[in-house]
């Protein structure tokens, strides 16, 4: 189908997008999810803004132990930046989850976490990565953590005019330990579940696991149910187990005609283990 008509502004500063989204205009990004909507009538905006053209949004910095990603920085850009692979490897393998070759040219950080689909894979490792957003508007700047970002299916903490300028991730030292697993839906790539594990030991003990989860539930969480129960254990195959197995724990699993709720809980403490097995294995 044809979107409804609207009004396309290409602003090359952030003030001036900043100034046209307080009126009222939406954000455009990569377009890899806004113009399908906008084609199937699920969204009529009447003014696009689009943030490609604004270089003051596409950078990936290393800045006082942590990486700065402008919003604008695609899902190719991360999943093959050096700094990212070097620094944070967990959200470049996670990038190099989504889609096909052709999304992860066109689709941005920014777009994807503002998007909040319940089932994209960055969610999952933002959560892992206890990320930081950063959230800009015409007058206002404020920091969210993942965990207070991600409200609901497509819902977010930004307020109407605000867009995310920038994500802030950890670069974690040495003993750190990350994966990612996915069970993908064919036809699109989109996580039925996805599971992102950080982790870290010392003397034998683990001292830090994070476990994000995407696809199973209204939006991407952190499954602290199973991260207690690892916490100062050695992470033997057996603990990995009982943990994986508390992957649901009071979650209400999400159902469709990929696959049933039940499905996806079963999923979900497999592929936890899985995770959870090779992070563990990758601890240096
Ligand atoms: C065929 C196909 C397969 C895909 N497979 C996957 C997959 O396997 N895993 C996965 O995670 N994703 C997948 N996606 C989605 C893809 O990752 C998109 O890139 C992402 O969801 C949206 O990013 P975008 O930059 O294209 O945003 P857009 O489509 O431009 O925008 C999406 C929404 O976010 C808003 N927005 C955009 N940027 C900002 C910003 N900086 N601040 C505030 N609001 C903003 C827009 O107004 C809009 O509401 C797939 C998409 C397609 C078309």
């Amino acid at each position: 189908m044809i979107p409804q008509q609207f009004e396309y502004s290409a602003p090359k500063t952030l003030d001036e997008a900043l100034g046209l989204l307080a009126e009222g205009a939406k954000p455009l990004a990569g377009g890899m999810s806004l113009i399908p909507m906008m084609k199937l009538r699920l969204a009529s905006p009447e003014h696009l803004v689009d943030l490609g053209r604004i270089k003051d949004l596409n950078y990936i910095r290393d800045q006082g132990g942590e990486l700065h990603i402008g919003a604008t920085a695609t899902h190719h850009d991360v999943e093959s930046s050096p700094l990212v692979r070097g620094k944070c490897p967990l959200l470049a393998e996670t990038a190099a989850h989504i889609g096909d070759v052709q999304v992860r040219n066109m689709g941005t950080i920014g777009g994807s976490v503002a998007h909040a689909d319940p089932s994209a894979d960055y969610p999952a490792a933002l959560q892992a990565l206890e990320a930081k957003f950063v959230l800009k508007g015409a007058k206002s700047e404020r920091t969210v953590s993942a965990e207070d970002f991600f409200i609901d299916t497509f819902t977010t903490a930004l307020e109407p005019g605000e867009i995310v300028r920038e994500v802030i991730v950890p670069v974690d030292g040495d003993g750190t330990g990350t994966n990612y697993q996915k069970v993908l839906q064919p036809a699109s790539g989109f996580a039925i579940v996805g599971i992102a594990v950080r982790t870290r030991k010392s003397a034998g003990k683990i001292t830090l696991v994070r476990i994000g989860v995407t696809g199973l539930s209204n939006r991407a969480f952190r499954a602290t149910a199973s991260e207690k129960a690892l916490e100062g254990k050695a992470g033997s195959a057996a603990e990995v187990q009982a943990a994986a197995a508390l992957i649901a724990q009071g979650i209400e699993a999400n159902s469709d005609l990929h696959a049933s709720a039940d499905y996806r809980r079963h999923l979900a403490s497999v592929y936890a283990a899985k995770a959870l097995t090779a992070a563990l294995e990758r601890i240096a």
